[in-house]
This record gives structure tokens, sequence and C-alpha cells, in this order.
């Protein structure tokens, strides 16, 4: 997907502060943050959205929860939110999965 800002930022032909990376996800800070912490995981392949996951998907997508756990956790973050926005009707304006990790502290 070579129009895709987050696959981009993946192949770093996009510039972002990447907290943490590994094999299958980057987190990076939320560009317009909407909380103290506003930090997004977002898996190495390109899923347009959890509506369009196929089979095995669903390991990636708990990967991305336990890393933003894993992450939470080396910020000392006490507690936060995760969200992911599922199509436009339901708010996604960047057609490749993340998830949301947002945080008062
Ligand atoms: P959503 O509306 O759930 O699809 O979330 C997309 C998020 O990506 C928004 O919160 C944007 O602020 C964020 N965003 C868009 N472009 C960038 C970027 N280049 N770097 C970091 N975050 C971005
Ligand atoms: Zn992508």
């Amino acid at each position: 997907m070579n129009d895709c800002i987050f696959c981009k930022i993946c192949n770093k032909e996009l510039s972002s502060d990447i907290i943490y990376e590994d094999e299958y996800c980057v987190c990076f800070s939320d560009i317009n943050p909407q909380a103290k912490t506003h930090l997004l995981f977002v898996p190495k392949v390109h899923i347009s959205s959890i509506s369009e996951m196929e089979d095995g998907h669903e390991l990636i997508v708990a990967h991305l929860i336990k890393i933003a756990r894993n992450v939470a956790k080396d910020l000392k973050l006490p507690g936060y939110k995760l969200h992911i926005a599922v199509n436009k009707e339901g708010g996604q304006t960047v057609f490749h999965i993340h998830l949301h990790l947002l945080s008062h502290y």
C-alpha cells in the first residue's frame, strides 16, 4: 500500500517518534494527541480495518494489545484506555489497523 501513511511510518519513509518496535509492530505518538499520553500501535502488515481481518490476523491484533500493556507498564501509566475505530462510520480516518492508547497520566 504505497499511499498508506502508517505503512510509510513502518517502512521509515515517513518520520515519527517511534518509541517501540519489534518484528510485528511499531508504537509511536499520535500527531494530534487527545490525551496527555496518546500512542498508536500499528502492525507492520497492512490490514485496512478490523472489518477486513482474515484468518491469522487475530494473532497480530492480540500482539498489539500485549505490547500496549508492556509499553504502558514501562511508562508506569496507572491506567489508560485502548480503542480501535472500525470503518469510516466508526470514526476511522487512517485505513491501516491501529490501536490507540490514551491516558491522563
Ligand atoms: P483513527 O481516527 O482512529 O483512524 O486514528 C488515526 C490517528 O492517526 C489520528 O488520531 C491521527 O491524529 C493519527 N495520525 C495521522 N497521521 C499521523 C502521523 N503521520 N503520525 C502520527 N499520528 C498520525
Ligand atoms: Zn498500511
